[in-house]
């Protein structure tokens, strides 16, 4: 079934439908040849900041898990480790048999950093192919999903979404993808930025999110929800969504102007930020305000937290509160288990997140 081309024009602006019946380098226009297909841009890495509330440590099957505690959902992440490949699964996305869906962490690969071999599944500067494309098979095998055809994205921080029908030619530029057809394994890459897939149980659909600031800020989770809805006839109450291992608002400096863009787009924006905390502050948005003389001058970077930011874009999209799985795992926190860009820099690995439909 080719994807329906006769949508509204203005909705579709930014979405690129792959349908099998066609060429599949129809896209190439704006699918360069180059596998590089991560991008950050001013992420300068940044110093270490304590997490300014404590988190309660639960355990499940001998793994220590940070509780999601912006998240009711009951959700206790799975770890699994496969031939020394670590992968993260929520188990009530685990438990439907035709999908497959995993979030990898950096333990298990053939990528040398730091005296360590890690799981590096994004072409850098600084890793071989030959590395990253045994890295993936890895991965890809420890998922059980080797007869999947991996689509990762060229990201550009966009809003841009990919329809696919089946697999392209060469990776395309966006930042999300979304099918309902199986074999393909739809993947965004991370190191820092907020992963989140999604998954229609109903209409069996799925799709993968890269959010970063740019795309937090550009909606791109809730344009991507529409997509589902558009294409695949999806309800939001119906969906469920992961929302994968990123920097937490306990590490997440941002300047003053990446808050006001936000402040000035969305109601709840205040609750996403925090100044960092020397003492028992009042105010957490007290940078926002006219300091009366004899006060602190306003700090010039907050805290930015991108989670709890996709989470309201996704209950305001219509997603069930129970059906939101947040993992608290913080990439900056934890570079034992993650890679994380802000603190590693241009030597930092990439995290992958995938999402498919079994082959029958
Ligand atoms: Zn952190």
């Amino acid at each position: 079934m080719p994807l329906d081309r006769s949508l509204n024009a203005i909705h579709l602006r930014n979405v690129h439908p792959h349908p099998n019946n066609q060429d599949a380098s129809s896209g190439a226009s704006f699918c360069p040849a180059a596998d590089s297909d991560y991008t950050v841009r001013g992420m300068a890495p940044t110093k270490t900041l304590k997490p300014k509330r404590k988190t309660r440590k639960r355990t499940q099957v001998g793994h220590t898990f940070l509780p999601a505690s912006s998240s009711p959902s009951k959700s206790n992440w799975i770890e699994r480790n496969v031939r020394g490949v670590r992968l993260l699964q929520v188990p009530q996305l685990a438990k439907l048999p035709w999908l497959i869906h995993g979030f990898s962490t950096k333990p298990g690969g053939v990528s040398s950093l730091d005296d360590q071999k890690v799981l590096n599944l994004g072409f850098t500067d600084w890793d071989t192919e030959e590395n990253v494309l045994e890295n993936r098979r890895r991965f890809q095998s420890a998922l059980g999903a080797s007869g999947l055809h991996l689509v990762s994205l060229k990201q550009i921080h966009s809003d841009i979404i990919h329809l696919f029908d089946a697999a392209p030619a060469k990776p395309c530029q966006g930042d999300a993808s979304a099918t309902n057809r199986p074999g393909l394994l739809l993947a965004v890459q991370t190191a820092d930025c907020v992963p989140i897939l999604l998954v229609d149980p109903k209409q069996c659909a799925v799709a993968a999110v890269h959010a970063g600031w740019r795309g937090t800020l550009q909606r791109i989770v809730v344009k991507a929800i529409g997509q589902l809805q558009m294409q695949f006839k999806s309800k939001p109450a119906d969906l469920f969504a992961a929302i994968g291992p990123s920097i937490g608002g306990c590490c997440y400096e941002v300047g003053t102007e990446v808050a006001t863009q936000f402040l000035s787009q969305f109601a709840e924006a205040p609750e996403w930020f925090d100044e960092f905390r020397t003492g028992d502050e009042p105010n957490p948005v007290q940078w926002l305000n006219m300091m009366p003389p004899g006060h602190q001058p306003p700090p010039q970077n907050v805290l930015l937290d991108l989670r709890k930011a996709n989470r309201a874009q996704l209950l305001g999209a219509g997603l069930r509160a129970p059906n939101i799985f947040v993992s608290d795992l913080c990439t900056a926190c934890r570079r034992d288990l993650l890679f994380s860009y802000r603190k590693e820099g241009a030597q930092s690995g990439r995290l992958m997140s995938v999402i498919g439909i079994r082959p029958a």
